[in-house]
């Protein structure tokens, strides 16, 4: 596979994710929900990966968090190529996973541990957050 041929997840992709999707589409922050441990799944999976027990449910977080990690990226590759430059990012969220999303911004003003929150979709489809007004 050449750089050319990468593509961007989606809405569609993986039909465990369908909630998480939907939601973001709204503005919010919904991940698959395991009854068995009582946590979220994350990765979208069928079965949770703790216990093993199929997931059905979603729940629905705050959609604030923390910035764990972030790098700036200069030169996007395939499908990111006019986007750059851009932020990628790991965000801690309040009651849930860390997960990979984009970063509102040049990185300009950004640090690890600052407080961000669900700002939309980013420019290719993921979710975007931004700094919490202080
Ligand atoms: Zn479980």
């Amino acid at each position: 596979m050449t750089t050319e041929q990468w593509t961007v997840s989606g809405p569609g992709d993986v039909p465990e994710a369908a909630a998480f999707w939907a939601g973001l589409a709204e503005g919010r922050i919904v991940l698959p929900w395991c009854e068995g441990c009582r946590q979220t799944v994350w990765l979208p999976k069928a079965y949770c990966p703790t216990c093993l027990q199929p997931v059905a449910g979603s729940q629905e977080l705050a959609g604030t968090g923390e910035i764990y990690s972030l790098t700036v990226v200069h030169r996007g590759e395939g499908a990111w190529k006019e986007h750059a430059p851009y932020v990628l990012a790991y965000v801690a969220l309040d009651g849930g996973p860390t997960m990979i999303a984009n970063l509102a911004g040049d990185g300009t003003g950004l640090a690890i541990g600052q407080r961000v929150r669900l700002a939309g979709v980013g420019p290719l489809g993921g979710a975007l957050f931004a700094p919490l007004a202080e």
